[in-house]
């Protein structure tokens, strides 16, 4: 058994085609021990993003602080999300997370363990953007 605390989980920028100022502290990871289940905390700060993406596997988001939305290309839609909002998004559904100004967030999504074959195919052909400074103040 393992017990942590998340602050004390390195932050690692997410360099993702697209993604904009996004960190990914990996609370619980492949090298715990964890072989199906892994549990991430996802900060994005102001005008932050998750490029477009989709996947051969579920994700399950659960809003810690903040608010974003979720972009759905697919069908042209963008759904609020706020503190305590739960969000299902099944394998092979089109997604992307996004910030506007002024607005940050602090999620936890559970995934399934990524082992070989994986799919992740990602709708940006933008390289990743992160300004360390705009995050500073989100490390606790
Ligand atoms: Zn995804």
């Amino acid at each position: 058994m393992k017990f942590r605390h998340a602050f004390d989980v390195p932050t690692d920028i997410v360099r993702e085609p697209g993604a904009k100022q996004v960190t990914i502290r990996r609370l619980i990871d492949t090298p715990d021990g964890a072989d199906r289940f892994l549990m991430s905390l996802f900060e994005l700060s102001e005008n932050g993003a998750t490029p477009p993406h989709f996947h051969d596997w579920e994700h399950e988001i659960y809003v810690l602080s903040g608010s974003l939305h979720v972009d759905l290309p697919a069908e042209g839609k963008h759904v609020p999300l706020k503190v305590g909002d739960v969000v299902f998004i099944p394998r092979g559904e089109q997604h992307g997370l996004a910030t506007g100004p002024g607005e940050t967030v602090r999620l936890l999504l559970v995934a399934p363990a990524e082992r070989p074959p994986v799919r992740s195919v990602f709708l940006s052909e933008e390289p990743y953007e992160f300004d360390a400074a705009a995050t500073e103040d989100s490390n606790r």
